[in-house]
């Protein structure tokens, strides 16, 4: 199954034992956030939980 990122607009192809596989196959117009977006968003998350202390 080919679906698009959300965030990048990149096609990724979908494999059955994909978390969002089924998911997506309800629902095709669903968010899907390509593995290279993914790890930015969760490094920015990790970013706002740890924000730098100042010294
Ligand atoms: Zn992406």
């Amino acid at each position: 199954m080919q679906v698009r990122c959300s965030l990048c607009g990149a096609e990724v192809e979908l494999t059955k034992i994909h978390k969002d596989y089924d998911r997506l196959a309800r629902d095709p117009q669903g968010v899907f956030v390509c593995p290279k977006c993914h790890r930015m968003v969760q490094v920015q998350a990790q970013k706002q939980q740890n924000p730098p202390r100042p010294i």
